[in-house]
């Protein structure tokens, strides 16, 4: 098999949010790199996941230049009267504070669409169907990450810098020795069905406490929703046949879900948060899901993606313009900084939205605690 060499100044492994964001903010300093993506391009634009990104993610892109990728994006704050919440069947609406409404509703297979083709077209190296990536000589002044292409050769490029930006189940991580690296788990103790369907979300986002448990209609698109179901860990889609599906949103909203149309997909996701530290070890630097994962109750897994893109960026331009690695030295703390604050606040989130419905999982004096924290969040409360 042959063997190509080649230099570049950071390797981006993972073309997700975080590692297409990143690509995007080094092309735009002037700063050589290359995305290596496992998948082909269609995969990755019709890959549906997160749709919601808070004030500081759509801040960070257009602080960047990068406006347009979220251009045409439903607003936090595009529901007239606020967002919908629904408690026991009753409409209450969500307090929303200032920073909440500069957040958009945009698409995870939209956003990384729109940041694929801006790489591109500003003259960015991203290489789809990137199969077998390896990393060696993390802790060598000059790394090399090697893969084979889609023509089945075997490439290495020589860098500076490696940013693991390919998710959970990803590569890069096994890099950093199993005694240097620390991971913390919490796990919730209850799962939500999710369930993708053809049906127009209006307004873009309602959500339901229920004594049956917490339910939710999250816009997708245009036509397009994401429906989440609270359910037992041990829950499987064969328990969730499309009919129970619509009865149970209609029990738990109090009202029939407006239209009903074709369920494409549907999956039972385990809510947990998982951080692993540090985020940088020599020359490896993780970003993203793959060092951490937040409960999807936050709507923060693609705001956090973006947000150490961001911190990683300014780090390395730093160190490249100024010959000074200071940012670099501090990421992995101010990202974890970040990310536990974040955490912190998805735990209170998550355990106020399922506690106080279902009382099965966590008992009458959590559902009383949480109907106090409720209150705090109801506009009308
Ligand atoms: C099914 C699902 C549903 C989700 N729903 C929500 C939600 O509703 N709300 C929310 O806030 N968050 C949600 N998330 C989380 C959110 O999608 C992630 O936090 C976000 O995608 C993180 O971006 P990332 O770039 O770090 O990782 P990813 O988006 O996972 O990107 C990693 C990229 O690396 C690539 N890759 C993986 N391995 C390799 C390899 N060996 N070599 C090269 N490339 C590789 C992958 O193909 C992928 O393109 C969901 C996640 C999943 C999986």
């Amino acid at each position: 098999m042959n063997q190509t060499a080649e230099d570049t100044t950071v390797v981006i492994v993972g073309g997700g949010v975080a590692g297409l964001a990143l690509g995007n903010f080094l092309l735009r300093s002037g700063i050589a790199c290359v995305i290596l993506e496992k998948h082909r391009r269609e995969h990755v634009e019709h890959r549906q996941r997160a749709g919601s990104l808070d004030p500081r993610g759509v801040l960070v892109l257009r602080e960047w230049g990068l406006g347009e990728v979220v251009e045409g994006s439903v607003g936090h704050d595009s529901s007239d009267a606020g967002m919908p919440l629904l408690i026991d069947g009753q409409r209450h609406f969500w307090k929303m504070t200032e920073d909440d409404v500069d957040g958009a509703f945009c698409p995870q297979q939209i956003l990384v669409r729109n940041l694929i083709e801006v790489f591109l077209r500003d003259g960015g190296d991203l290489r789809f169907e990137a199969e077998d990536v390896a990393l060696q000589g993390i802790g060598t002044e000059r790394p090399q990450v090697s893969y084979r292409d889609a023509a089945g050769e075997r490439r290495v490029l020589g860098c500076d810098f490696v940013a693991g930006a390919d998710g959970y189940h990803g590569v890069s991580r096994t890099a950093v020795p199993a005694d240097v690296l620390t991971c913390d788990t919490h796990e919730f103790g209850y799962a939500w069905l999710t369930v993708m369907a053809e049906v127009p979300a209006d307004p873009p986002a309602v959500l339901a406490v229920h004594s049956r448990g917490f339910a939710a209609q999250i816009t997708r698109g245009p036509n397009a929703s994401r429906f989440y179901l609270q359910c037992p860990v041990t829950d499987t889609v064969g328990h969730w046949p499309d009919e129970r599906v619509w009865t149970e949103l209609g029990t738990r909203f109090g009202a029939p879900v407006a239209r009903e149309g074709p369920i494409t997909s549907k999956q039972v996701v385990p809510l947990r948060g998982v951080v692993f530290s540090p985020m940088r070890h020599d020359r490896l630097f993780l970003l993203g899901d793959a060092a951490h994962l937040i409960s999807p109750m936050s709507a923060e897994g693609m705001s956090l993606a973006l947000h150490d893109a961001e911190v990683f960026a300014r780090a390395v331009v730093r160190q490249v313009e100024n010959g000074d690695p200071g940012l670099l030295d501090s990421y992995s703390d101010t990202c974890l900084g970040h990310t536990w604050e974040r955490q912190a606040a998805a735990v209170w989130m998550t355990d106020t939205m399922h506690d106080s419905g279902d009382a099965s999982y966590a008992g009458g004096f959590r559902k009383r605690i949480a109907r106090r924290n409720l209150e705090s969040m109801v506009a009308d409360g």
